[in-house]
This record gives structure tokens, sequence and C-alpha cells, in this order.
């Protein structure tokens, strides 16, 4: 049991990672990094949505999930490239962990080049979780990117992938326009990096993973203790 005097005051979280508290932020940038374990706001909320796909919503923590019975006994294939998130998953047996070879903006060349395939040698290998980060926004075909996903999920496998989606998230996905400069729109992704804007993704992408028997839906783990927090994580699972 979380002993009361530990937990964080209410503008806080508990780091969804490993259960320790995390300070609040400054009222602009939301709340900080977990001083345990390392997590920032991302990995706190895609561990969130890990927790909420993986272990029912019924774990405070990856880390007592990962303790747990209920403890993910699958493949686990992490392309986030989230290090704080890495070194506690690792804790179990079927994880590995890859990158997506990509471009940043202002290169020439696509992100991720050509037709989209997850980087792992076995092109029929199927997944039990399959954890992804900014794959939509910036693809050239982001309808072959929800293939790709589904096609490799395993019976009842599921995916957790974390991006900016606009809020409130259009019913259709359209191209995004230039900005008013005429210069095409690109997005921060983490470490100074930027990836090129090229679609808003709309709830579309549902009806995309539905026609595969995957049932997605957009999880905003932080909405309730955040006012102004405006992300959302695309969750799922294969029927
Ligand atoms: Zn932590």
């Amino acid at each position: 049991m979380t002993d009361p005097e530990a937990l964080p005051s209410p503008a806080g979280w508990i780091c969804t990672v490993c259960g320790a508290g995390v300070p609040p932020g400054d009222g602009q940038s939301g709340p900080g990094s977990c001083v345990a374990c390392g997590a920032d706001p991302q990995a706190i909320e895609i561990a969130a949505a890990i927790l909420l796909v993986a272990g029912r919503g019924a774990y405070e923590d990856l880390s007592k999930l990962l303790a747990g019975d209920d403890a993910p006994k699958g493949r686990i294939l992490d392309l986030t490239g989230d290090a704080a998130l890495s070194r506690m998953l690792e804790r179990a047996a079927g994880y590995r962990a890859g990158r997506i070879v990509r471009q940043a903006a202002g290169d020439t060349g696509t992100t991720p080049a050509g037709p989209f395939r997850l980087p792992v040698e076995d092109a029929t290998a199927t997944f039990d979780h399959l954890l992804l980060r900014n794959l939509l926004f910036c693809a050239e075909d982001p309808w072959a990117v929800v293939d790709e996903i589904a096609r490799r999920l395993a019976p009842r496998g599921t995916f957790v992938l974390q991006e900016i989606f606009p809020w409130p998230i259009p019913a259709i996905t359209a191209e995004s326009p230039p900005g008013e400069d005429g210069v095409a729109r690109t997005r921060p992704v983490s470490g100074g990096v930027r990836y090129p804007l090229r679609f808003e993704i709309g709830a579309d992408v549902i009806d995309r993973f539905a026609s595969w028997g995957v049932m997605a839906e957009f999880y905003r783990p932080g909405l309730a203790l955040d006012p102004a927090y405006r992300r959302a994580v695309l969750v799922g699972e294969r029927s």
C-alpha cells in the first residue's frame, strides 16, 4: 500500500514507470521528470497507456505490472527509443528494443523511407506488444503505417502509439497544409529534432485498424490531472 505521506502534491504525478512521486512542473510545461527513474512526461504518458492495454488498468506502475501475475509474457517490440522506458521493460523476458531509421526534417529523403516496415528481420514475425512513437504524422503514407502495425500484432496483441495528435481530433485524416510562409511545416520531437508534419491524423485511423480486426481508441491519461493537457495516445488490441 502506498504511504500517503509519500504522495506528491496534487499538481504532481505518480511516475507510471517506477512508482515514485513526480514533482509538479512550473505551471507552464506540465509535470517535470521523475527523479527516481528519469522518465519524462512522455515516458510517463506512454507507460500509463501500457498499464491500460497490457495491465487492464489494474496496476499503479510498470514496475508492479512486471513483478505481478499479469506481467507481459509474449514478444514485446519497443520502437520508442525511450531510455527510461527501456530500462524498466528490460525486466520482461520477451522484451527487445529496436530503432526506426529515418531522417529529420530538412534532410532529403522520406520519413520513414519507402513502404513502411517494422525494423525486424523476419517479415512475418508478429508481436504481443508493440510500442511506437512519432510515426503517423510524418509518414509519407500513414495508412501503410496503420496496416503494418495491424499486420504485426499477434492475436490479442496490443499496441501503443504515442505522438502529438491534433486536438480536437478531426474526423478525417488530411494532408497538413504548408505554413503561412509556404514552407512545409515540421513538428519537434525529442532531442531538438524535427520531423516533417505531413498529415493531421483523424479519427478515421480507428476505422482502418478495425478493418484489420484491431480495436483502437485514443487514450488521454493526463486529462484529469492537467487542465492544459492536449495530448493523446493511440492504443489498440487485436481480436
Ligand atoms: Zn519513475
